[in-house]
């Protein structure tokens, strides 16, 4: 085990479904469940890395939507508060299953901290005029008619719709630099984080949701990590996405990554924002990044698994 002033510093972002997959309804038994796996790993990997874990929280948040939804009895809370809501109960989910890795794998003394995490967004990004990411439950035509908020029709029907703003800065940059000299695991900017306008010296709260990919990024720089890791569902990112000529790339450049892009290879709302994210850390000078399955996260860190995205060609 290395001391914590000799250790490189890993970004895992965990995708929302390293927590509920897919077919899934997202039992606290099955969220816990799907946890071991990466949380085995990241247990591992603490002893020669320090490590700060950021998270999505699209099905968790949804369920909160459509739990609110469904209830008349109780005034019905702003997203910003259901996204709190969602770092909570994620932190809590996460810190306890490493908790348990760290005792299965003998590992002791080890500090986890879950931190409420506010990201700034600016009040003029055009994303505000535009809303259109979906969150929440599908509604029927009637019901849409009905809502007090924007809908879009999508391909499973009518769903609220809100903006989807860059992160301009992440207001616990310092504190969480200073936790992980400390060697403390950190738990942040679950959910993109809460999206907040500065207003003077204030803070205020708006209706948004922040790409957790494009805020892990930012994250990722402000402290400056030496490997972002993006952990997901498939193995990497892959040319000609289920079609027969798929090809999963072991690594692209800069370049590259710019014109499969271009190119539309990566989808909008899922791949596209992580390899959006790892370009940005990587032109921003960041030294590594690569995108990876939750089951293959050591392997990644270890050059063995996943999309690198590098500056340049290897030689
Ligand atoms: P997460 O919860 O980890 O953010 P997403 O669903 O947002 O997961 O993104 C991962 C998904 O991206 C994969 O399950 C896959 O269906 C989709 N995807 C879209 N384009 C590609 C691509 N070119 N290569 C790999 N996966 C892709
Ligand atoms: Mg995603």
């Amino acid at each position: 085990m290395k001391r914590a002033s000799q250790k490189e510093t890993i970004l895992v972002a965990l995708g929302g479904n390293a927590l509920i997959r897919k077919h899934q309804a997202g039992t606290i038994e099955e969220q816990l469940e799907n946890l071991r796996v990466p949380m085995r790993q990241i247990a591992r990997l603490s002893e020669d890395y320090r490590i700060i874990i950021t998270h999505g929280n699209g099905p968790q948040v949804g369920n909160l939507l459509l739990q609110q939804e469904s209830c008349t009895a109780v005034p019905k809370m702003p997203l910003e508060i259901l996204v709190a809501q969602t770092q909570g109960q994620i932190g809590y989910m996460i810190e306890s299953t490493l908790d348990s890795a760290f005792m299965k794998a003998g590992i002791g003394d080890k500090s986890l901290v879950s931190l409420i995490s506010y990201v700034v967004v600016d009040g003029n990004d055009p994303a505000f005029q535009n809303p259109t990411k979906p969150i929440g439950p599908v509604y029927t035509t009637e019901e849409a008619g009905r809502v007090s908020f924007p809908v879009r029709l999508t391909p499973k029907g009518y769903r609220r719709v809100v903006a989807s703003p860059h992160p301009v800065t992440i207001v616990e940059k310092r504190e969480i630099k200073k936790l992980i000299e400390m060697d403390f695991i950190v738990v942040c900017c679950g959910g993109g984080g809460i999206p907040v306008i500065r207003e003077g010296r204030a803070f205020q709260g708006v209706d948004a949701v922040i790409d957790k990919d494009l805020a892990s990024a930012r994250l990722a720089e402000e402290v400056g990590v030496d490997i972002f890791l993006i952990a997901t569902d498939v193995p990497g990112a892959a040319l000609h996405y289920g079609s027969p000529e798929q090809k999963f790339l072991r690594a692209m450049t800069l370049d590259e990554a710019d014109g499969y892009l271009a190119e539309g290879h990566f989808l909008a709302g899922s791949m596209g924002p992580k390899v959006e994210a790892a370009v940005q850390f990587m032109r921003n000078g960041g030294k590594r990044a690569v995108i990876t399955s939750i089951d293959d996260i050591e392997k990644a860190v270890a050059g063995r698994a996943g999309t690198e995205i590098t500056r340049y060609h290897e030689t």
